[in-house]
């Protein structure tokens, strides 16, 4: 057993947080962990967290090692936003807090998931803290790349770069931790194309499959004028299912909580200005979160189907590489036989260009309506 046992698929980085862990000189206060979505940028964080607090340098089964992986060691802070920006707020109770000397443990570690959703002015007050460093106090900021944190915060950090993991190394994690079965950790593992946490739903979830399963199909109905703007609604339908599926239960009891702490009778018709005004900008708080859920779901629904005519490219090229859609080999056939390797690549440009008017905040469904009408297959 090893606190590195779920870091899969990057040697070179475990090697230098290995090395940095067991070494104070080549040890420095801030990291920045960059990587794909799903390769694992937390996961590394976390286990480098348990390593320097683990007497042992990172057994993996210690009390330090288990909290610091789980997150719940005193000296361990896991920041993950939910909305689509990380407050100025947020950061100066960062700041604050990493200017305490750790309770328990030789560090104190915080580690902010989404640093490239600071906000600039969250960035200034953090670049404080990076600037005049607490002993003893670690950083770790995990970004998608270096270009997504600004230039100050990646110059007082140490640069650790994590890679796409193999198939292979998903599928393995999948049938070794979740107990999923070989065949379907292996489909769930191309299908999520090596995202772990997507990879993992797809092998639990049979309605996951299902979805997924429907975004790619598209790609061959799209027909005419009406298809197009009937696929584009299914999208943001599969999206908005999604994110009702994973938010309503939660926001209920988010809400019962504080109107337990308010001391408010959660029945009463009318409430206090007092209240309405806490429960309002809680409400708020979830709205930005679901909206933030329903743009990645819509993202990931856009990479499924960039992934049917990017594996109809390899089929029609023979290129002999291996197909994301491994198991719907029919679906990639019939969009081969219907488009010619230049449509196919302008279908995967209209597809980029929806997921980047989406990322600019344009509104979704005209986006995916404009794309899929460049989607429609020829007469
Ligand atoms: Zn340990």
């Amino acid at each position: 057993m090893s606190v590195w046992r779920d870091v899969i698929g990057q040697e070179a980085a475990v090697a230098t947080l290995e090395h940095a862990a067991g070494h104070p000189a080549a040890m420095t206060h801030a990291w920045l962990f960059t990587g794909p979505p799903g390769s694992g940028r937390s996961v590394a964080a976390r286990a480098f967290a348990a390593a320097l607090l683990c007497p042992t340098g990172g057994c993996g089964t210690c009390r330090e090692c288990r909290t610091a992986l789980e997150a719940t060691h005193a000296d361990v802070d896991v920041v993950a936003t939910e909305g689509l920006s990380i407050k100025v707020e947020l950061a100066r109770d960062l700041v604050q807090l990493a200017a305490r000397r750790p309770s328990v443990g030789r560090y104190r570690v915080i580690v902010v998931e989404d640093a490239d959703r600071l906000t600039e002015r969250a960035a200034d007050a953090l670049l404080k803290a990076l600037e005049e460093p607490t002993p003893r106090t670690v950083w770790m900021l995990c970004a998608p790349s270096v270009e997504d944190v600004i230039i100050t915060i990646r110059s007082r950090s140490r640069h650790v770069r994590l890679r796409t993991p193999s198939v292979a190394a998903v599928a393995d994690l999948l049938v070794r931790r979740d107990g999923v079965d070989p065949a379907m950790a292996l489909y769930a593992a191309r299908a999520a194309q090596q995202h772990v946490g997507l990879a993992r739903r797809l092998a639990r979830d049979e309605h996951a499959r299902i979805r997924r399963h429907d975004v790619i199909t598209m790609a061959t109905k799209i027909t005419g004028v009406g298809e197009a703007i009937g696929a584009a609604q299914d999208i943001m339908t599969i999206a908005a299912e999604e994110s009702a599926a994973a938010s309503t239960e939660r926001d209920a009891a988010e809400r019962t909580r504080l109107m337990e702490v308010l001391g408010a009778d959660p029945s009463a018709r009318t409430q206090p200005p007092h209240i309405r005004s806490q429960v309002a900008s809680l409400e708020k708080e979830q709205k930005a979160r679901a909206t933030r859920f329903t743009r990645d779901v819509v993202d990931r629904a856009l990479v499924d189907l960039l992934s049917v005519y990017r594996d109809a490219l390899v089929v029609r090229t023979q290129a002999g590489t291996a197909l994301v859609n491994e198991d719907s080999r029919q679906v990639v056939q019939r969009v081969a036989d219907l488009l010619e390797s230049e449509a196919l690549l302008r279908a995967m440009d209209a597809i980029g260009t929806a997921r980047e008017r989406i990322d600019a905040n344009v509104n979704p469904l005209l986006a995916l309506e404009a794309m899929a009408l460049d989607l429609r297959l020829p007469r």
